[in-house]
């Protein structure tokens, strides 16, 4: 296959009006960040901050055009914007930045780690599942940019979501209505996104899918606790936030930093889950706490939030993700898929009854 060239995409851009006063959006100097990968292309367009929403259909204009060129196989093109701090101290969320607008989405709780590896993914798409057999119609955002794996978990990998030219329709399995990047790119091969592409990319996956009503929309957080994080809890109106964490305790340092960072932008903090938490013998079913268990609950108590359960080490819970259904799903009487409803009634409840606590305020250990 050919591999398109940066000069290439810049040729086919040139044939994109900017809608400015006559000149392309190549000759404007808006485009960044070209990033091409296996025929996978990426960039921002740059443009001045009071332009921004005008702009919209320059995006779409340029990403066709680019996605036209011969061995393209995805185009993704954000708009960003330096945005002047324009401090409102009224926004909830804090940090002086405007909240998206999500009409149809009663409740959007963020599921975070403070670090990858903890499960943070599978956690969150059992809990999407678990959310539905409750009863609740559920949206899955999959923020997790830098690794998207909730078309794989949830059975969709390989589809893609249609778009009638204005909205995308989301992907929907297992009873959850899925949205994520995955669905554009490789897994195995994901676009290397810099600084302001990201939130970029997340907030136009937001917008622009036809989502529907919806009472739940469980976000699967990029893990750690870095700008694009920080950013997405700032601009997303979350409900609140879930931590989870593995025993050990280095992770739950990082769950801190976690805590901590919705603490910083007034996230509620719903609670921590311990993921991992023991080992039950699959032949002899003998439990066995191989990472001194209860750090999660403990840490949950020390800084006032709610341990909402644990979910142990089992082979079942990965061999059921990794083919595409979630073992609340694939086996809804086991323990397991119980003890993430059980969580899941936990969090519909405090969404519910709005007695969701601001998060405390965290002194750092370390
Ligand atoms: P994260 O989103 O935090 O990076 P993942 O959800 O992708 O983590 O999980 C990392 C790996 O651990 C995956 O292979 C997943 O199947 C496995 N895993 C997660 N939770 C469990 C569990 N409770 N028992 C066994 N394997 C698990």
């Amino acid at each position: 296959m050919t591999q398109v060239t940066k000069e290439q995409v810049l040729d086919a851009l040139r044939g994109v009006d900017s809608g400015t006063g006559g000149l392309d959006v190549a000759a404007r100097g808006w485009v960044q960040d070209v990033v091409i990968k296996d025929g996978h292309v990426a960039f921002a367009l740059e443009v001045p901050p009071d332009l921004g929403p005008k702009l919209e259909p320059v995006r779409a204009q340029a990403e066709k055009a680019v996605y036209e060129l011969p061995g393209v196989l995805s185009a993704t093109v954000v708009l960003t914007a330096e945005k002047k701090a324009a401090p409102s101290p009224q926004a909830k969320g804090g940090g002086g930045r405007e909240q998206l607008a999500l009409p149809g989405i009663k409740s959007i709780v963020a599921i975070a780690s403070g670090k990858g590896g903890v499960g943070k993914s599978t956690t969150a798409a059992n809990i999407a599942v678990a959310l539905a057999k409750l009863g609740k119609s559920v949206a899955l955002f999959d923020a997790d940019i830098f690794g998207p794996s909730m078309p794989r978990m949830l059975g969709l990998a390989g589809k893609k979501p249609h778009s009638d030219g204005t909205k995308v329709h989301p992907l929907e399995n297992h009873g959850v209505k899925v949205m994520s990047i995955g669905f554009m790119i490789a897994e195995d091969n994901p676009v290397i996104w810099r600084g302001p592409m990201v939130m970029g990319a997340l907030e136009q996956m937001l917008k622009d899918v036809e989502w529907g009503d919806i009472d739940v929309m469980v976000v699967d957080m990029p893990p750690g606790t870095g700008d694009t994080q920080l950013t997405m809890s700032q601009r997303v109106p979350l409900a609140g936030a879930v931590i989870v964490s593995t025993p050990q305790d280095i992770a739950l340092l990082d769950a801190r930093k976690g805590l901590n960072m919705f603490r910083r932008v007034e996230v509620p903090i719903l609670g921590m889950i311990e993921n991992m938490s023991h080992y039950i013998c699959p032949s002899c079913g003998h439990r066995e706490d191989i990472f001194s268990t209860g750090g999660a609950e403990k840490t949950a108590r020390e800084l006032e939030t709610d341990f909402l359960g644990g979910i142990p080490l089992d082979i079942k819970i990965r061999e059921t993700s990794d083919s595409g259904t979630p073992i609340v799903a694939a086996d809804p009487d086991s323990p397991h898929a119980k003890a993430y409803v059980e969580i899941a009634e936990k969090i519909a409840a405090k969404l519910a009854d709005g007695t969701v606590k601001p998060a405390p305020t965290i002194s750092m250990g370390a």
